[in-house]
């Protein structure tokens, strides 16, 4: 069986010497050196100032909300994953829905003015399937209108903008490190700013609110990752340019195979440091992607509708907005597989089915 994405697992040696020295230690979590080993190296990798490495990418996203202290209205797109909308409505504040580019499939920058009220307090978008958005077009929005920033970097670990890290741009920006994605933690997270004042706010509110073991210094959370989490980053994270070369590799095997069959695909970004996330195709209507749905599932081949369905439906957003592209495209567009031990023989296999499913 094929799935979307399988988590790459380091040999089981690497994360057993890590384990030895938790067990020599006997300390688990509460930030222990794995982990702050874990977040130098992000930061570096990332190329960014202050990072704190939390439970989940949900919970970075309410973070963020929450140490902005974002109120009102908070436009963002409807094209994402679900915690990208459920986590401003956790921390109180309204989605409003900007719909995305049909070229890139993220949100539409010319389009956000226009969604601007005086409630608005910030604007939320995601780097979707790893491409970044249109980050220079929403920060000059963001400044004329004194909004805050907030970009969902959940796909985009290695993706850059004008030569830096996508993590360099933004009040803040916000990883996941589940299993499911390209660098994973088994479950994981972090949230990146370059305010030092904003760093500090987020460090008390990752751990409670507590300025010492007998004070508090605000409201907080419990929002703290662990040791054995963190042991699985460090043996990944050795490995991470070996798995953004072979998705590579493989996303232009789909290029090459795919040249005949009649789907769309986003635009990447024009410029080097694309991290080949996920490989999405768009499909004429929804009959025919069921259609190639049962098919691949035909073969045990097994893809995801990322993203569907798209967000301005769920059931807690109210009043109803109406996102039209967003809504298109997420009734239409399939994640292949695509992962770090995928065979150039399955991909082909992959896209063989795909072909005759057309043709037949
Ligand atoms: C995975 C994902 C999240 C949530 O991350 P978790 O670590 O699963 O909580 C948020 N936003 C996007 C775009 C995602 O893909």
């Amino acid at each position: 069986m094929i799935n979307v994405t399988k988590p790459f697992l380091p040999p089981k040696e690497e994360y057993d010497e890590y384990l030895k020295g938790i067990w020599s230690r006997e300390w688990l979590t509460n930030n222990g050196p794995l982990l702050n080993e874990l977040e130098l190296q992000l930061k570096k990798f990332l190329d960014v100032p202050h990072l704190f490495y939390v439970t989940n990418g949900t919970i970075a996203l309410q973070l963020a909300i929450k140490v902005l202290g974002l109120k009102g209205e908070i436009i963002t797109t409807p094209f994402s994953f679900v915690a990208t909308s459920s986590s401003i409505v956790w921390e109180g504040c309204k989605p409003v829905f900007v719909d995305i580019d049909p070229a890139t499939y993220n949100i539409n920058p010319a389009l956000i003015e226009d969604a601007i009220t005086p409630q608005t307090s910030a604007i939320l978008a995601t780097h979707v399937f790893g491409n970044p958005c249109e980050i220079k077009d929403i920060e000059a929005i963001a400044d004329k209108h004194n909004l805050k920033v907030i970009f969902d970097g959940a796909h985009a670990f290695g993706s850059s903008y004008k030569n830096r890290s996508v993590f360099h741009y933004g009040d803040i920006s916000t990883l996941s490190f589940h299993a499911t994605k390209l660098f994973h933690t088994i479950e994981g997270g972090a949230i990146v700013t370059h305010d030092a004042v904003v760093a500090k706010e987020i460090a008390h509110m990752r751990n409670f609110g507590f300025a010492g073991p007998d004070n508090f210094h605000g409201l907080g959370i419990n929002g703290k990752n662990c040791e054995f989490h963190a042991a699985m980053g460090l043996c990944n994270l050795k490995y991470i340019n070996q798995i953004l070369e072979r998705r590579q590799q493989l996303w232009e095997r789909y290029n090459y195979m795919l040249l005949s069959l009649k789907v769309g695909k986003p635009i990447r970004n024009p410029l080097p440091g694309f991290n080949f996330a996920y490989y999405p195709v768009l499909f004429e209507s929804e009959a025919v992607l069921l259609k190639n749905i049962r098919a691949l599932q035909g073969i045990y081949v097994h893809p995801r509708r990322y993203f569907y369905p798209s967000l301005e439906t769920l059931n807690y957003i109210l009043p109803k907005q109406e996102v039209k592209i967003s809504s298109d495209v997420a009734s239409r567009v399939l994640c292949l597989p695509l992962y770090h031990d995928l065979s150039m023989e399955e991909v082909d296999m992959i896209c063989r089915a795909l072909l005759r499913s057309q043709n037949y």
